[in-house]
């Protein structure tokens, strides 16, 4: 390698024809097996971005689905920690698989239901809530978290909306709304296919 005046370039020479997992937050859906309850690529790098996380930090991802915020929360350094809540034990086993298959085999599963399964659980920095969002659900998490902790709940649904609009009345933070389309066939041309919008709410308790 004489001839390759840069590091970087033997190491794309090494790669050669296999798939290279990227550095950055948000990586491809197919990264992850999932039975289509994930959180979508473009959608994870924002979330990825709000939780901010740090070397050293823990997360919680509660309503963990396939896995994938926890899995590129430790991705993002290896001093980090991070517990998957899933209520559905098909997930549950999911999501120790996609963590055993990029190497992140620390990610804690807790099978169970949150709020209930967040009880005795090591206090995080961070927490995502990506499934279960109910008032009773952030009451517990509001009364768990010490100072501090950033706070990021996504819906989908009106309702969960509601009562997300509700909470930043009271505690403040962002609300945003992720609003995203896709270029798809529309007969012989294209059109953009919406996907339904993702409010988010991002709060430090
Ligand atoms: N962020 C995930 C997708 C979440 S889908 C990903 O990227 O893969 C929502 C998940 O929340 C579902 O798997 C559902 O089983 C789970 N869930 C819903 N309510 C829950 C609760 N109260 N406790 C734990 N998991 C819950």
């Amino acid at each position: 390698f004489d001839d390759i005046a840069h590091p970087v370039a033997i190491g794309i020479a090494f790669a050669g024809g296999g798939t290279v997992l990227p550095r950055t937050s948000g990586l491809p859906d197919a990264w992850f097996e999932h039975d289509g309850q994930i959180t979508k690529r473009p959608v994870r790098a924002l979330t990825l971005s709000a939780l901010a996380p740090k070397p050293g930090e823990t997360l919680w991802d509660i309503g963990a689905g396939s896995g994938s915020i926890g899995i590129e929360w430790l991705l993002s350094h290896p001093s980090t920690n991070a517990m998957a809540f899933e209520a559905d034990p098909v997930r549950a086993d999911r999501i120790r698989n996609n963590a055993a298959a990029l190497g992140v085999d620390r990610l804690q599963v807790v099978e169970g239901r949150a709020p209930g399964a967040l009880a005795d659980q090591a206090i995080p920095d961070a927490v995502f809530i990506g499934g279960g969002l109910s008032d009773a659900m952030l009451d517990a998490l509001w009364k768990a978290l010490p100072a501090g902790a950033r706070l990021v709940a996504n819906a989908v649904t009106l309702e969960s909306e509601a009562l997300l609009a509700g909470w930043h009345a009271a505690k403040g933070g962002t609300l945003m709304r992720i609003e995203l389309s896709d270029a798809a066939p529309l007969g012989t041309r294209r059109g953009w296919r919406a996907s339904f919008p993702v409010v988010q709410w991002s709060v430090v308790s």
